[in-house]
């Protein structure tokens, strides 16, 4: 596997540097360097062709190949085949040596654009003699590399080096799922002739792929686990039991059972790492509190961080009023803290006289020192969290840790990207909850939308505005929120309209939002600042302007704001109607209300990578797989990767030398990849 480039006959110094562009050193490199894309070439019957049309022919040759040079280097060769009944002239340019290769009589199958007016393919390529491939490998090239090149160096790496391919899957894997031998998966990726077999090649690579890729995963949680001993901690079950007890509704049942599997985490002697995705309303901060009170019973404080300091006032409120009949002492710890406050509020924690400490992200960010830090929950978070685990652990701490998300992961996305981590999802809104109702209007049925606000807020609802987003430029978007906020206060003048925004000092955001919550303000004209987490339940209208410009992600975030109480709820979303994209976002809003469901779609629509950066996610640059097309094989992989991961045959015998000797070529067995 280690042999370099400049063994192969023909490769030296120069055409070694230029594939080294390509991350090409070895001949497996070289082997391994997969076509990114195929080009269809199956033979068509000339008769379904049109003129100027890209074919590949195939035919018998019918005449002996003409040979003319022109100018210096120019040729150009003539030969005439017979292809469906029709005499065709096949035209290859500056090719002269074909004219040794091509005999009277012979099948051969040639590619290029069809003259039907004098049946004719001018600057024809040769695709091959007796039969015609399907299919025409397509590599992605770098500097002065060309693709003939390529495919040369290709072919004769595997005539010379066949066997620096070397099996790696074990015997047993291979025999389960009926697998193609590693070397002729290979070759058949980079020639692909018979479709059988190119089709079983692809999948022995895809699963290949997919199983180092979820062994990476796995082992890195094992190392991690391995390295990390949490606290087992002692939980009083009878009084968790009774808190639950006493919450003013029945949990529902998703929520009974993620509360056990964080519950088990906090007893057992690993620490926790567990994301919890609920779609939004699901009701994941009562969860949260369950898992404070139990881990504070227990004599550890906890801490809960959240991406705004409006969403995190609304949490210290709602835990107040849940832990009121409780020992759970409540700090609060935010930007706009006044320096005394915070002095006591610091001193407090490090005297364990606070229970519980919430905060924005920057919480743990800041000189914060807890006299006994059991559990970080941190609220709405989108991304991995890397960076917060990496912060906790350079200060020496090593808590349970609880990552909140409304932004619903796709199944297969969670299995790939949160690979380390344990997910629970809720899967299951409270009972009574009514569907919020969506519309699709255009932006200038604007004075009909007024008249449905007016008619809700006539009923004694509220409404949200939320205000037209212009190329991500906080500025302008600000400046169109003060100015829509100017014009609906001329129009709505028997109500009270509230303004929100990003540039807003954050005193004056919660001051608006305060009177929002308390339906002083009856409409709140907003950009999307109001995004995350923020529960007004007597809120039943939203607007969105330039609802094509969102992500389906966010519209149905947006969304969430309402439909929070026992009130129909309604999403009107103003948009575009020429924006293509757009249009189709706006389409499965309509349809759809379960935000698990829309981020299948977004994820169709998006494609992984998109969903989340690909750096951010840890999501891997695979060279075969596509992990929302091959997500069945990714499952399958997946649950491999964890027996094997468990079994020490895995770990000791021989027959996972391969496999073991690929991960650690890929770094699989180095400390801190993901961290
Ligand atoms: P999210 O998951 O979006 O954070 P919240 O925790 O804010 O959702 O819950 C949304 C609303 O649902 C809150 O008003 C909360 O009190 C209520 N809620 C939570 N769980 C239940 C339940 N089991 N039954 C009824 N209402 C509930
Ligand atoms: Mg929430």
């Amino acid at each position: 596997m280690t042999r370099g480039i400049q063994e192969l006959s023909g490769i030296g110094a120069k055409a070694a540097e230029r594939l080294s562009a390509l991350g090409i050193t070895t001949v497996y490199d070289l082997q391994s360097y997969f076509p990114f894309r195929y080009e269809d070439h199956s033979i068509r019957r000339i008769q379904e062709v049109d003129h100027e049309e890209k074919v590949t022919l195939s035919g018998t040759v019918h005449s002996e190949p003409e040979l003319r040079f022109f100018r210096k280097q120019s040729s150009r060769l003539t030969v005439r085949v017979l292809v469906d009944g029709l005499l065709v002239q096949a035209i290859f340019f500056n090719q002269p040596y074909l004219k040794k290769q091509i005999e009277l009589g012979q099948v051969i199958s040639f590619h290029g654009k069809l003259d039907k007016n004098r049946l004719a393919v001018n600057g024809a390529k040769l695709i091959g003699k007796t039969e015609g491939q399907g299919l025409d490998p397509v590599y992605s090239l770098r500097g002065d590399i060309k693709m003939f090149m390529l495919r040369k160096w290709i072919k004769q790496s595997f005539d010379e080096f066949p066997d620096d391919i070397e099996e790696i899957l074990p015997y047993q894997l291979m025999q389960t799922y009926k697998l193609m031998d590693r070397r002729e998966a290979f070759y058949r990726l980079h020639f692909p002739e018979k479709e059988k077999a190119f089709l079983q090649a692809k999948r022995r690579m895809i699963y290949e792929e997919l199983l180092l890729f979820q062994l990476k995963m796995q082992v890195f949680r094992k190392k991690q686990r391995e390295s990390t001993h949490g606290v087992t901690k002692t939980l009083h079950k009878d009084e968790v039991q009774a808190f639950i007890a006493s919450l003013p509704f029945p949990l529902t049942q998703a929520q009974d059972r993620v509360i056990n599997e964080i519950l088990e985490d906090l007893e057992g002697k690993h620490r926790m790492s567990r994301l919890l995705q609920g779609d939004v309303g699901s009701g994941k901060t009562v969860v949260a509190a369950v898992a404070l009170y139990a881990s504070v019973l227990a004599g550890y404080q906890g801490a809960l961080m959240v991406p705004t300091e409006i969403l995190a006032e609304q949490h210290v409120e709602s835990l107040t009023e849940l832990f009121a009949n409780t020992p759970v002492r409540i700090g609060f710890l935010s930007g706009s803290s006044k320096t005394k406050e915070r002095r006591e509020t610091l001193a407090k924690l490090e005297a364990h006289e606070i229970d519980v400490l919430i905060g924005t992200h920057a919480l743990i960010q800041e000189p914060v020192i807890f006299a006994n830090l059991g559990l970080v929950i941190t609220d709405e978070q989108h991304r991995f969290g890397v960076g917060q685990r990496r912060v906790l652990k350079e200060k020496g701490l090593e808590p349970d840790v609880l990552f909140m998300t409304a932004t619903p992961i796709p199944r297969t996305l969670a299995i790939s990207a949160f690979g380390d981590m344990d997910v629970s999802t809720i899967d299951e809104m409270p009972k009574g909850r009514k569907v919020v109702e969506t519309h699709w209007a255009k932006q200038d049925m604007l004075p009909r939308v007024l008249t449905f606000i007016e008619k809700h807020l006539k009923k004694g609802n509220q409404a949200y505005v939320i205000t037209p987003l212009i190329e991500e430029s906080e500025k302008l978007d600000v400046q169109n929120a003060i100015e829509l906020h100017q014009q609906l206060q001329m129009v709505l003048t028997d109500w009270n309209v509230g303004l929100m925004h990003g540039r807003l000092h954050a005193t004056e955001k919660d001051e608006v939002m305060k009177q929002f919550a308390q339906n002083e303000v009856q409409v709140l004209v907003s950009t999307t600042v109001v995004e995350v987490g923020v529960n007004v339940p007597n809120a039943t209208v939203m607007v969105i302007y330039d609802a094509d410009r969102f992500g389906l992600a966010q519209l149905h975030q947006l969304r969430g704001r309402v439909g929070r109480g026992s009130d129909q709820a309604y999403c009107i979303l103003l948009a575009d109607p020429k924006s293509e994209n757009g249009k189709e976002r706006m389409q499965i809003m309509t349809e759809t209300s379960n935000g698990f469901e829309l981020s299948e779609r977004d994820l169709e629509l998006r494609g992984p990578g998109d969903f989340f950066g690909v750096k951010q996610s840890g999501l891997p640059e695979l060279k075969v797989a596509d992990i929302v097309e091959d997500y069945r094989i990714l499952e399958i992989a997946r649950d491999d990767a964890t027996k094997l991961v468990k079994s020490t045959a895995f770990w000791e015998t021989d027959d996972y030398r391969g496999i073991r000797e690929e991960l650690a070529r890929q770094g699989a067995f180095l400390q801190d990849r993901l961290d």
